[in-house]
């Protein structure tokens, strides 16, 4: 099903030509000793470095190596060392140091972090690469974008993207339930995703590619049917699970940028990932964050469903003082704030000067926006896919104390300039209580 989205172009209604760039996804019974190998043989790669950690090895790295020996093809292995792998300056410079200079491909073997790292590093030296990927847990493994921590901040260099991508369906349905369930809390993201996307092409008139709309829409349709596969780790649900990341993969690729795939479901995400880290405390998995994210995103939606607002009033309440608004980021955001600050002062997004023509136009769209609102998925069905698999559907539950939270749905919308349903009760004046609500919900 994927192959007919990728190594071509698409002449699209929406005005754009859509092309991915990964040449080949494979997706198939005992895929290291069949595509894998026969689309190596039929590139000509003869000198490879291996990379993977200790879990990557012990699932599908050693009979990587057994299946290169065995056909004669050379290569270095390098393994990272260390029992958990961050993707940050310590990875990056272990594999710069230990990979085979003169290797003419990087074949990663693993999942998100692995892949970042390899992607970063197969760039900067020059080298194509290549992933067997072992865990359904993200949508990243054909993504351009490389999220790396770089003096303790997240942050996502663009690079490059993989030339192919391997996946065996029985590897990927014996990976660790929870990140088969964080594959699909990234995936049930993608409801909350487009509905902002509509929201801000209603609101903004920003592009919108029905195309695509339609390929991420039937991604998830499909994930929701086979939610009970899933949770039994049936190998075909698990690949359709898979194909469903990659879709949403192809998607960003086609619209050139993160709006298919990232809402204010990821900013919520991204905002306790970047707190965790600066805190010191363990990373929670990426999907894990995104499914407990949509719920609140799609709360957001019912709420406004229910609003009634009155225009006027809204015009002129007092908004707070950029100095004010400055304080609060600076402490949400801590040593990662000069960028939110600096984009503030760049987008305006904020500003009564953009708010004012922006309530405008939401008053005049009213009775679309409040429709979007109330057709949009309802949070209750992510929270019973994600109860079904065991995943966390609350922050309290992956650690995130009260106040972390209220900051995130407060701020979290000041990581991008992107509009989404964050924004929109924040012009609405209602994101104090939204947010009051939520907490009084989790918290009590
Ligand atoms: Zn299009
Ligand atoms: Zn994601």
């Amino acid at each position: 099903m994927i192959e007919q989205y990728i190594a071509k172009s698409i002449d699209c209604a929406c005005g754009k030509v859509h092309k991915s760039r990964v040449e080949e996804i494979i997706i198939e019974h005992d895929v290291i000793h069949n595509g894998m190998i026969n689309y190596l043989k039929k590139e000509g790669f003869s000198r490879l470095t291996v990379v993977c950690d200790k879990n990557g090895y012990r699932i599908a790295g050693r009979e990587v190596c057994e299946m290169l020996d065995a056909e004669g093809i050379s290569y270095k292995l390098h393994m990272f060392q260390k029992d958990v792998v961050a993707p940050d300056e310590h990875s990056i410079g272990n594999l710069a140091m230990g990979m085979d200079l003169d290797c003419d491909l990087i074949l990663t073997v693993g999942s998100g972090t692995v892949n970042d790292i390899c992607r970063y590093v197969s760039a900067v030296a020059g080298k194509p690469f290549c992933t067997l990927g072992i865990a359904p847990s993200m949508d990243g493994y054909i993504s351009s974008g490389s999220a790396l921590i770089y003096n303790n901040l997240k942050l996502t260099f663009e690079t490059h993207t993989p030339k192919a991508v391997f996946f065996d369906p029985k590897i990927l349905a014996e990976a660790p339930r929870d990140m088969i369930a964080a594959g699909v809390g990234d995936l049930l993201g993608k409801i909350n995703c487009l509905t902002d996307w509509n929201l801000s092409h209603i609101i903004n008139d920003e592009w919108r590619c029905d195309f695509i709309v339609n390929i991420v829409d039937a991604a998830i349709q499909k994930t929701v049917a086979a939610r009970d596969g899933i949770d039994t780790g049936d190998n075909d649900a698990v690949a359709m699970l898979l194909e469903a990341l990659l879709l949403s993969g192809v998607c960003m690729d086609y619209a050139g940028n993160s709006r298919p795939a990232s809402g204010c479901e990821h900013h919520l995400s991204h905002f306790w990932e970047m707190r965790y880290l600066l805190e010191g405390r363990e990373a929670i998995l990426h999907g894990t964050k995104v499914g407990i994210g949509t719920i609140i995103a799609l709360k957001g939606y019912a709420y406004i469903a229910s609003l009634d607002p009155d225009f006027d009033r809204i015009a002129k309440m007092d908004r707070m003082p950029f100095d004010e608004w400055e304080t609060k980021v600076r402490r949400a955001f801590l040593s990662a704030s000069d960028e939110v600050v600096d984009l503030e002062k760049k987008s305006g997004k904020n500003s009564v000067e953009k708010l004012l023509p922006r309530l405008e136009i939401i008053r005049a769209k009213w009775p679309e926006i409040k429709a979007l609102a109330a057709n949009t998925t309802k949070p209750e069905l992510v929270k019973s896919i994600l109860t079904q698999l065991d995943a966390p559907t609350m922050p309290h539950e992956i650690g995130v104390e009260r106040e972390m939270a209220r900051e995130a749905i407060l701020y979290a919308k000041e990581i991008r300039n992107r509009y989404t349903v964050l924004q929109l009760l924040w012009d609405l004046g209602e994101l104090e209580n939204f947010a009051d609500m939520i907490i009084n919900e989790y918290y009590g």
